[in-house]
């Protein structure tokens, strides 16, 4: 008899291990609760992505003269905006409903909640389903956070979630967090015209990121007019009275300044989706963060009960979703005892979408350093790159991190245009143990971006 897979939520970490373990022989019933791509498709990574590509035209158009071109420039219209995010993200979860269906996947839209080990009940407009499992994936994904002191009303003050398509643009907007996802809302909303204030916590922006990237991205926010406050912990919000105009909003932090602007906007980390999922029921342990702990094999403390994706609390990306989401229907058919390689984390590459990009993998010079690891650091500039030059945007640099007795590449980082996509390069030779000489006797397009990646690998 098949093996019977019921998984919970229906984002990338769902669908990879839905369509995998169909391929492979289970018996596979996905349940959805909302869209189908999941919060990644609906609510992340798509719309933010999707807002940052209008932001990129825009900021080509008002340089179109440095490329040689006259003539009045675009302007911004929200409603036309809001339509394409409606119809990239209807486009993606309509190929993800035909790839399950393909695969044979059994799709229910409901909550679903755990009433026993082995049982799932599904709560759907159609009544009540229940399901009987000898494995089940919980990927039910997180939420943004919102701290005690933060009283968020959708029109003044704002999670991400609430951000886009924006109903107008904020005159001034004071973005909280300079992690990855407040970055890029201040680089979204800069682009689109609003003046931006950044609350940093710390004394650098990115905080967990290489300082030398980290202080090209701040270079960049600084030309372009946004206003860093650093070394501050916001404690309050405080909305006027009609809050309207400029300063409807107020940002109090813990050092004594109060930062105004018209709008405000969280960006200061998630929450996972595990509570009311029945884990208690099923005997499933969490974290006092409400994450589901797992092995390597991505098993939570019950065996047959995996977790993957955000609720996992390993790192919060679509692509790590969609990996593990793999790795799961593996084990679940029992591929694991053939040669099987284990997710390494630490391999994991990871993208931000400012201008210029930022994308890294591996290890990180300041890490190594903190490890007292002996490596090999080269840097080169995209100055003097001619594909950058040809496109008008020759900001940043390449850097790679390589062991200096073997020439393996340990890892990278990358400052400028497609950053996230030049990042597959060392991602590949990070993950395949590739030598730096392995990048830079690569045979490349000349002019392209990626001639920057071999010369830094001489
Ligand atoms: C603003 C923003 C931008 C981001 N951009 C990127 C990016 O560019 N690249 C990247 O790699 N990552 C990005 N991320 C992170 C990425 O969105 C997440 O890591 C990813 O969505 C996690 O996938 P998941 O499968 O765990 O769950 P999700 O995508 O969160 O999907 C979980 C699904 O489970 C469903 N669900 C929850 N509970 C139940 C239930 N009880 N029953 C049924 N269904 C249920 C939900 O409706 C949801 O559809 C971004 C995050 C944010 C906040």
């Amino acid at each position: 008899m098949a093996v019977r897979f019921v998984i919970i939520g229906g984002g990338p970490a769902g669908v990879q291990a839905a369509t995998h373990a169909a391929r492979l022989g289970a018996e596979v019933t996905l349940v959805e609760r909302d869209i189908m791509g999941g919060a990644a498709n609906l609510w992340d990574c798509i719309p933010s992505k999707a807002m940052i590509a209008t932001g990129a035209v825009m900021a080509l158009t008002c340089r179109a003269e440095t490329m040689g071109l006259a003539g009045p420039g675009a302007y911004l219209d929200l409603e036309s905006l809001r339509r394409r995010i409606g119809s990239i993200t209807g486009h993606l979860e309509g190929a993800v409903v035909g790839l399950l269906a393909s695969q044979g996947v059994r799709v229910i839209g409901g909550t679903a909640t755990l009433e026993g080990p082995h049982r799932v009940t599904v709560d759907s407009p159609g009544g009540s389903v229940n399901l009987e499992a000898d494995a089940v994936l919980l990927c039910t994904g997180s939420r943004p956070r919102v701290p005690g002191w933060a009283e968020v009303d959708a029109q003044r003050v704002l999670v991400t979630r609430q951000a886009y398509p924006p109903r107008e643009i904020p005159t001034h907007l004071v973005v909280i967090g300079s992690g990855v996802t407040g970055v890029e809302f201040v680089h979204m909303f800069r682009s689109f015209g609003a003046r931006v204030t950044l609350i940093v916590s710390r004394h650098q922006v990115l905080p967990y990121k290489d300082p030398e990237v980290a202080a090209a991205l701040e270079a960049d926010f600084l030309a372009s007019g946004v206003a860093l406050c650093k070394g501050a912990r916001a404690v309050g919000i405080d909305v006027t009275e009609d809050g309207r105009g400029e300063d409807g909003v107020v940002v109090r932090c813990d050092d004594g300044r109060a930062i105004r602007g018209s709008h405000a906007l969280l960006a200061i980390g998630s929450v996972p989706n595990s509570y009311g999922l029945g884990l208690d029921a099923a005997g499933v342990l969490v974290d006092k963060g409400g994450y589901v702990p797992i092995n390597q094999h991505c098993q939570s403390s019950v065996a047959h009960i995996y977790a993957a994706g955000d609720l996992s609390g390993k790192l919060p990306l679509a692509s790590v979703a969609s990996t593990q989401g793999r790795k799961v229907a593996e084990h679940v058919m029992g591929l694991h005892t053939r040669q099987h390689r284990h997710l390494d984390y630490d391999k994991a590459a990871s993208a931000i979408f400012t201008e210029p990009e930022i994308a890294d993998v591996g290890l990180a010079e300041t890490e190594a350093f903190a490890l007292g690891r002996k490596i090999r650091v080269t840097k080169v500039p995209f100055s003097a790159n001619a594909r950058a030059l040809i496109d008008g945007d020759a900001r940043g640099f390449v850097k790679i991190v390589s062991d200096p007795a073997t020439g393996v590449v340990l890892g990278g980082s990358i400052v400028g245009d497609r950053a996230s996509e030049l990042i597959s390069v060392l991602a590949l030779a990070v993950s395949a143990h590739l030598r730096v000489s392995d990048i830079a006797e690569s045979l490349l397009v000349h002019p392209a971006l990626a001639e920057a990646l071999a010369e830094a690998a001489e």
